[in-house]
């Protein structure tokens, strides 16, 4: 028998689960039979997590993306902004609905202020429910044999891979009925995409559900056979390019890693390279899952002795380094592909944030930040622990006397400059052997090459050896444990 109370709407409350297929609250709130009310609410609450500027142009396309997917199935995505609870209370007493299903997000502040929601909402009666949508395992789930988070990643790859059962695919549903009220603001309004001046020309993405499985097809077509080699040159367009796409949940991790194996299964790829690929994808879990074990770890050391680093205050070699005008090519590339696209290739992160931290001895949390405004796939958990990574403050992080040389890192992974002179133009001519350290070049070869050093291009703005030297006397200082002022 149908009652009155079996029709209310279920308010569905998407935020970093944008997509309708394997979306266990979707799948759920279909299964309850009741009209639904899909919602995105922009968080202006206390505890919303900063959302930086390339990353509000890709929530903009994500947006329009998700309302068509759900206007083709005779639904429309409901925008509100505001604080979340006051929203979600508000649209309860617009709408009469009494349920709110949602995929939950695991940082610290979210996850908190979820619970509040959550608390407030079964105290109003209203059934309020969450599922684990954007990782393979629930966080807190994963532990090791004393019941502990793990703090190294290989033995937590093992237990998640042998404990997170997989996830059948659900696709999407043909149909989803939705009321015509309420109200949702216009995302125009929002001003999420830059504009005076509008600096996304060269953000060549597609956003959205169709985006992700397309990247993904891309990616296991060409780029997976070759992965665990091709991975490592930024040239190559070797790697999937969904880290945006996961970020905001436009694609599960399942799919990702169910698409791979499955391609090794039927024999086109060896399954190492399909493994490899699983296992990067095991780094982003086991970041959400450390941050979610220590809530501090976004912007405190992970190991705390690093909090004592001697960190120089110098806005000219930030700035530099920002603008890519390091002198260093490659450090210069990837901050400069950065700007220009929203995204930076792995191997250059780690050679750009070395630099910053090591070369510099710049604190690795204004580089963090500026990632967090540049990144595409900007997240707090992936961009804090792979930042204390470099810095060797974090969990099983590289050691910081492990000094990248940015010469040599070129010389290795841009072998044949293609990488560099890309994003670097004013070096196009300068020969391969001497393009990642133009200042070695003979003075008629950067003539040839037509290169000033100082005026077409900046002179190296710190020497390696030097600041090499520097780096790992403010090490000897945070193992003496002895704090000393920057200079
Ligand atoms: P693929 O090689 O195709 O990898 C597949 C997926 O695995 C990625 O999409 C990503 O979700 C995950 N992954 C791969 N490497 C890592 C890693 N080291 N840590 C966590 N997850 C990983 N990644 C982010 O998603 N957001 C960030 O804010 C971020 N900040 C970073 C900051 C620094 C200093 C460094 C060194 C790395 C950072 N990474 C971050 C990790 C990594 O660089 C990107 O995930 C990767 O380059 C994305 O490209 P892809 O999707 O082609 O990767």
């Amino acid at each position: 028998m149908t009652t009155e109370a079996d029709v209310r709407p279920a308010i569905l409350w998407f935020r970093r689960d944008l997509r309708l297929a394997d979306n266990p609250a979707l799948a759920h709130a279909l299964a309850t039979g009741r009209p639904i009310l899909p919602v995105y609410i922009l968080d202006e609450g206390p505890v919303a997590p900063p959302v930086g500027s390339a990353s509000r142009w890709w929530l903009d396309k994500s947006l329009r993306a998700l309302n068509g997917d759900l206007q083709a199935r005779g639904s429309r995505l409901i925008l509100r902004r505001g604080d979340s609870e006051a929203e979600i209370h508000r649209l309860i007493a617009e709408t009469g609905a009494d349920a709110v299903f949602m995929n939950r997000l695991f940082e610290p502040g979210a996850f908190a202020r979820d619970a509040d929601i959550a608390h407030g909402l079964e105290g109003d009666g209203v059934d309020c429910k969450g599922w684990n949508g954007t990782l393979l395992a629930r966080p807190g789930t994963v532990l090791n044999g004393s019941g502990q988070p793990y703090r190294v990643f290989t033995p937590f790859l093992r237990t998640l891979l042998a404990t997170a059962a997989a996830r059948p695919h659900s696709a999407a549903p043909d149909r989803l009925t939705t009321p015509t009220e309420p109200e949702s603001d216009e995302l125009d309004a929002w001003g999420l995409h830059p504009s005076r001046p509008d600096w996304s020309g060269g953000f060549d993405w597609s956003p959205g559900e169709a985006g992700a499985e397309a990247a993904l097809s891309t990616f296991v077509a060409r780029g997976l056979k070759t992965y665990s080699a091709g991975r490592d040159i930024p040239a190559e367009p070797a790697t999937s390019r969904l880290s945006p796409h996961l970020h905001f949940g436009e694609i599960s991790p399942w799919r990702a890693i169910a698409a791979a194996r499955a391609d090794a299964d039927a024999g086109h790829v060896p399954s190492f390279e399909a493994d490899k690929f699983v296992a990067e994808i095991g780094w982003r879990e086991f970041s959400a899952h450390l941050l979610h074990a220590f809530p501090q770890i976004a912007d405190t050391a992970f190991r705390p002795e690093y909090d004592a680093m001697p960190w120089r205050d110098d806005p000219v070699g930030f700035t530099a380094w920002t603008r890519g005008q390091t002198g260093y090519p490659v450090v210069d590339a990837g901050m400069r592909e950065l700007w220009a696209t929203g995204y930076m290739h792995n191997r250059v992160r780690m050679i750009v944030a070395s630099f910053l931290v090591k070369h510099l001895l710049i604190d690795w949390r204004r580089g963090e930040s500026w990632f967090r405004d540049t990144l595409v796939d900007a997240d707090v958990a992936s961009n804090s622990q792979n930042w204390q990574w470099v810095a060797g403050s974090g969990a099983d992080a590289a050691p910081y006397f492990r000094i990248f040389n940015p010469i040599t890192q070129g010389r290795k992974f841009d072998a044949d400059g293609r990488y560099v002179r890309r994003w670097v133009p004013e070096l196009r001519g300068v020969p391969d052997r001497w393009l990642h350290a133009p200042w070695t070049a003979p003075p008629e070869t950067l003539r040839d090459a037509h290169v000033r050093l100082g005026a077409d291009y900046p002179r190296p703005i710190v020497d390696h050896d030097l600041a090499r030297k520097r780096a790992l006397e403010a090490l000897a200082i945070v193992i003496a444990g002895r704090a000393v002022e920057g200079d």
